[in-house]
């Protein structure tokens, strides 16, 4: 019944004894002081000829600095990702898994190998809108995202658990674990863009999606509501705090259109987004209306249908924004094996 479980678990059990990972000691990432409690206060005077160079420095003293400690996680060695964007919300229900869907969709409309991440561990519905129903595939390399129709690889919690419907009743650190795994244990391949849906708020696990995946940027989700409260601005400031570019924010649900008319009905009064992005210094990124259609695209399995070009500009700047590959690209006669394995198995890479 927990197969998946147990793979996720023992894999990240024989990471632990092996060398990728990096060692945290516990959690603690201070570089610890030599000597006894007595013997550190003896000397907590800044000893003759010091260097403030504490890396090369045996001394124990009381000007000792702690060494600063990267969090960030290297990806599956056969993943190559050129770009990860994180789509973040102050809270649930806004339309973060939408836009997600929505912006993996447009830019793999352009041509580029894109995927989903979903980190919205406990509210995953990136399977369901892309009408994926299949169990996650794993060997020992690793697991294996699944494809949707037009070839966007996802990968979900909801793909690992038993039914749909069971829900994941699991403490914050495993929760945490499984979506740092998504991203060390997951074999994504050749990916121009990776898509995480975060979980939203501020919370234990989108702190960890910022500090263990090296995010390039984030989008943040918003609805008209939500921009009359903090909340958003909490999601923003965090980002901040966490040294993450904002990419900008997007507004969904902004308005409804008229179907006699065509006229924009602003159901929640007028938009604050402006004023909002202004305020925080980020910028606008695009407005998406409530549209039934929307709803229905997702209900039915088949967002990769949508209609609408209102991240049509969102899509168009992470486009003009490629950087350089990035991840660890396959070498060696072994990975060489591997990859070639991999590719036979997943033909769209
Ligand atoms: P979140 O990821 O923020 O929890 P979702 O993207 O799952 O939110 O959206 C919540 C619900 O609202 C879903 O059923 C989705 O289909 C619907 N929805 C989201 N955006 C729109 C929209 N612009 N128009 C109509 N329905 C929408």
């Amino acid at each position: 019944r927990f197969s998946f479980c147990f793979f996720f678990f023992s894999r990240e059990k024989k990471k632990k004894a092996g060398s990728r990972l990096v060692d945290k000691g516990g959690g603690r990432a201070y570089t610890i002081c030599q000597g006894t409690v007595k013997e550190r206060n003896a000397m907590s005077n800044t000893p003759e000829g010091c260097t403030h160079d504490c890396g090369s420095c045996s001394q124990s003293c009381g000007e000792r600095k702690q060494a600063p400690q990267s969090f960030l996680e290297n990806p599956h060695e056969l993943s190559c990702i050129k770009k990860v964007i994180g789509v973040v919300s102050g809270k649930g229900g806004v339309g973060k898994s939408m836009v997600t869907s929505m912006m993996a969709v447009l830019l793999n409309r352009k041509g580029y190998s894109t995927a989903i991440l979903d980190a919205d561990v406990t509210g995953p519905s990136i399977p369901k809108a892309f009408g994926i129903h299949e169990k996650a595939q794993g060997d020992e390399t690793g697991l294996y995202p699944a494809r949707s129709k037009t070839g966007i690889g996802i990968m979900s919690v909801n793909m690992l658990l038993e039914t749909e419907t069971t829900p994941v009743i699991w403490r914050g650190p495993v929760i945490s674990g499984v979506v740092k795994q998504f991203w060390t244990d997951v074999v994504w391949g050749d990916v121009d863009f990776l898509f995480v849906d975060m979980p939203p708020g501020t919370g234990d696990v989108p702190l960890t999606v910022f500090q263990s995946i090296p995010l390039d940027g984030i989008i943040v989700v918003t609805s008209p509501q939500e921009l009359v409260s903090v909340i958003v601005e909490k999601a923003v400031n965090m980002a901040k705090m966490m040294n993450i570019p904002i990419l900008g924010l997007v507004e969904n649900m902004s308005y409804i259109t008229c179907p006699d008319c065509g006229r924009e009905i602003q159901v929640f009064g007028e938009s604050r987004l402006t004023e909002v992005a202004a305020h925080n210094g980020i910028p606008v990124l695009g407005r998406i209306p409530m549209d039934p259609a929307l709803a229905r695209v997702v209900d039915q399995g088949v967002v990769e249908l949508f209609e609408g070009d209102w991240l049509a500009a969102a899509a168009q700047q992470l486009e003009d924004q490629q950087c350089p590959r990035r991840g660890k690209r396959a070498r060696g006669p072994r990975n060489i094996l591997k990859a070639a394995a991999i590719a036979a198995r997943r033909c769209c890479w």
